[in-house]
């Protein structure tokens, strides 16, 4: 197969959040981008699914605060609203096996977690409408990216970029495992990335949708703490309007090898020690199990911590002759793996290109 070329002056590899929000501010400083996008969809980790009967139920990030002041900045500007996550005054709280479950109070909290009206899909949506679909490539897995001449050439599975510039966005020990850099990378950032940890990239999401949310009654919230699992933390996951009802969490990430069907069962056992037979009425049951997502996550090197080597010195620097920035969450000095991160990688990056390219 004959592959195009691309002449750019600036190719951003990742359609996440991260990448969006370098190429949203470098289209406003009036500069051309590229972006290569991996999967056939954007948003990275950020995916809100729709479920068959219009429910919207988060698979990536969903919670911001007030304290994360650059991503809230970005949903104004963007003229996006939040609403405050339901929470309740009680929670089903669960804390070893062998006593029963019981309703322990929640503190006030000061500092609310807030969820994206329509769904935290509405951020990536509202990035990418500021920039032209044809600058994105999707279906662009980049297989190698090497320093020739005066350019960087980025290669993927139908596209060859010729750019100035690449920024990644992918989490770092994706980076060095997955693209082929032909030695031309220095080899303690192999050894610092291949050690940074990415940030849910062992976790498994679930939600269930529910003809009603009869979780709402006698102090209850659907709010569910526990130290017994499988489903250590749930919440109630209806939409703003209130309409369509959910109930949405994680699953220990150890599960990931049973079937959909045995880890459905598992759920719904724990599920029925607190509501009963109406953990059964649901109508539809989502997962996402992110470790065996090849674009997010691939194993380490050795055991890591989580935030593990999050915003290294070494990421702040560039390479291939200047031409290789890196960016993304885990990249970030600032809130490294959450959203917050990724803004604020974003929008440093973005700042470093113009300064960069405006001399
Ligand atoms: C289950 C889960 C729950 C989360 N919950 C929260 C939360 O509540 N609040 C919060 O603040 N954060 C949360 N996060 C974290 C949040 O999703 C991330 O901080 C943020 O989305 C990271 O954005 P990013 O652009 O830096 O990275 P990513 O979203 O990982 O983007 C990297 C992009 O690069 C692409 N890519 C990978 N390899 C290649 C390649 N070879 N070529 C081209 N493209 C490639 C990927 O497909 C992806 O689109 C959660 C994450 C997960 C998984």
């Amino acid at each position: 197969m004959i592959k195009e070329t691309i002449d750019c002056d600036i190719l951003i590899i990742g359609a996440g959040l991260t990448g969006l929000t370098i190429a949203y501010q470098l289209r406003n400083a009036g500069f051309s981008v590229k972006v290569a996008e991996a999967r056939s969809r954007i948003g990275g980790r950020i995916e809100t699914i729709k479920t068959e009967a219009g429910e919207k139920v988060e698979m990536g990030a969903t919670w911001l605060g007030r304290k994360h002041t650059y991503l809230t900045r970005l949903l104004a500007e963007l003229n996006i609203a939040t609403f405050e996550q339901i929470i309740g005054d009680t929670a089903i709280y669960e804390a070893i096996s062998t006593s029963p479950h019981y309703l322990a109070r929640i503190p006030p909290n000061p500092e609310p977690s807030l969820r994206i009206s329509g769904g935290t899909e509405v951020l990536i949506q509202r990035l990418s409408s500021h920039i032209s679909s044809e600058d994105i490539f999707l279906d662009a897995k980049v297989d190698s990216i090497k320093r020739d001449n005066n350019k960087t050439v980025t290669d993927c599975i139908h596209t060859i970029f010729k750019s100035k510039i690449v920024i990644s966005t992918l989490p770092p020990n994706l980076l060095v495992t997955s693209i082929n850099f032909e030695n031309q990378l220095p080899q303690d950032l192999i050894s610092i990335a291949r050690n940074t940890h990415t940030w849910m990239g062992e976790s498994i999401k679930i939600a269930l949708t529910y003809p009603t949310p009869f979780w709402r009654q006698e102090h209850l919230s659907g709010t569910i703490m526990s130290n017994v699992g499988p489903v250590p933390e749930m919440y109630d996951h209806s939409n703003v309007e209130d309409n369509k009802y959910a109930l949405m969490g994680f699953l220990n990430g150890g599960y990931f090898q049973l079937t959909k069907e045995e880890r459905l069962a598992i759920i719904m056992k724990q599920l029925k020690k607190y509501f009963g037979e109406f953990a059964e009425t649901f109508t539809s049951y989502e997962e996402k199990i992110w470790r065996t997502e090849t674009d997010t996550f691939t194993s380490y090197e050795s055991n890591v911590l989580p935030h593990q080597n999050n915003g290294h010195d070494l990421y702040q620097e560039s390479y291939l002759k200047d031409s290789l920035m890196m960016a993304g969450t885990e990249t970030s000095t600032y809130y490294p793996g959450y959203m917050e991160g990724a803004v604020y990688s974003g929008l440093l990056t973005s700042q470093k290109v113009i300064k960069r390219l405006s001399v």
